[in-house]
């Protein structure tokens, strides 16, 4: 029910989300739309309608409450020009990142390439169930559950598939049984069949393109963005790996590949740049390991990516 004499009292970017608005003698109570709003566009919005609402005649308290639609689940692509640059390094990691940040997160491992997902997060040698012909995705002790295409074949036997084949696979891994907010999807480096047929069959919400510093790395990158770009998938921004290498003796510096590319590149595309993950030997050991370093208590360059990551999907238009 929406009281007209109170609804015309509002302004109009208000008005309009307005679900429910009621008057019970000085009380008013009023239920709004927040779908998609951040957490600032929520308390500016709440600010205006009260302030609205008390300017009515007799009106001494407003009641309101915010109704958020639950978002369907978002897909967000991973890709890389080149192997080797730590793309599934730097998915799993912000997988485990977003997890900590709260939201409800998987991992579609699509690389045939070289499926690592399992071993990045620790479950290398769990398989997956399944109920009727639906895929229930594996568990990690990361508050983030896994599927990858080293689960459906053996390794190696995937890179002769083409087209139909890689869309049965991907969509056994993406119709799985998620309930999650989220999936990250780790792409095989390159624009090849798979990259195609996800985003023309599956049509990912986003992609991060990911690279390393130096020149090669980058322009192959920027060839990845642009096949988003034709596809009409909005790229979400560039993420800079093995940028900068601390010595574990002396502390000192030193830019293997250079630094600072990824992030110039990004400003000449008009991308925006989501950070720089540092080449360390932490960053290698724990991952073979199975222990991602962004579950660490302290973890800050992963941690603040998912951040951006994070604020992008409560936005992003559905
Ligand atoms: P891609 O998925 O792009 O092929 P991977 O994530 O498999 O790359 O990473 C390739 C290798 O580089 C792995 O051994 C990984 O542990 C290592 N690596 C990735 N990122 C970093 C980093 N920031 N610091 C140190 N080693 C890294």
């Amino acid at each position: 029910m929406i009281d007209p004499a109170l609804a015309d009292s509002l302004p109009a970017e208000v008005g309009k989300r307005v679900q429910s608005l009621s008057r019970k003698d000085a009380r008013v109570i009023a239920v709004l739309d927040a779908t998609g709003l951040s957490g600032e566009e929520r308390g500016a919005l709440e600010a205006a309608a009260r302030r609205a609402l008390l300017e009515n005649d007799g009106v001494s308290s407003v009641h309101i409450a915010m109704n958020a639609e639950r978002r369907r689940r978002q897909t967000i692509a991973i890709g890389s020009g080149k192997g080797g640059v730590g793309k599934s390094t730097v998915t799993a990691n912000l997988a485990v990142a977003l997890a900590r940040h709260g939201l409800r997160v998987g991992v579609v491992d699509a690389d045939i390439y070289g499926p690592s997902q399992p071993t990045l997060l620790g479950c290398k040698t769990a398989k997956p169930d399944a109920e009727n012909e639906t895929l229930i995705p594996i568990e990690t002790r990361y508050g983030v559950r896994v599927l990858s295409m080293g689960h459906l074949v053996a390794p190696g036997k995937a890179l002769a598939w083409r087209g139909p084949m890689i869309g049965k696979a991907l969509a056994q891994l993406l119709d799985a049984a998620w309930d999650e907010d989220v999936l990250l999807v780790d792409l095989p480096p390159g624009t090849g069949d798979v990259q195609l047929t996800m985003l023309q069959r599956f049509r990912p919400d986003g992609a991060v393109l990911v690279s390393t510093p130096q020149d090669l790395a980058l322009i192959d990158a920027i060839r990845a963005g642009q096949m988003f770009d034709l596809g009409e998938i909005p790229v979400i921004g560039l993420i800079e790996n093995m940028a900068g290498y601390a010595c574990p003796h002396c502390g000192e510096i030193s830019d293997p590949f250079g630094q600072g590319g990824v992030e110039a590149a990004a400003n000449k595309l008009d991308l925006p740049f989501l950070g720089r993950i540092p080449l360390t030997m932490d960053i290698r050991q724990a991952s073979d390991a199975g222990t991602p370093p962004a579950a660490a208590e302290n973890e800050e360059s992963f941690a603040q990516i998912a951040a951006k990551l994070a604020e992008w999907m409560a936005v992003s238009p559905r």
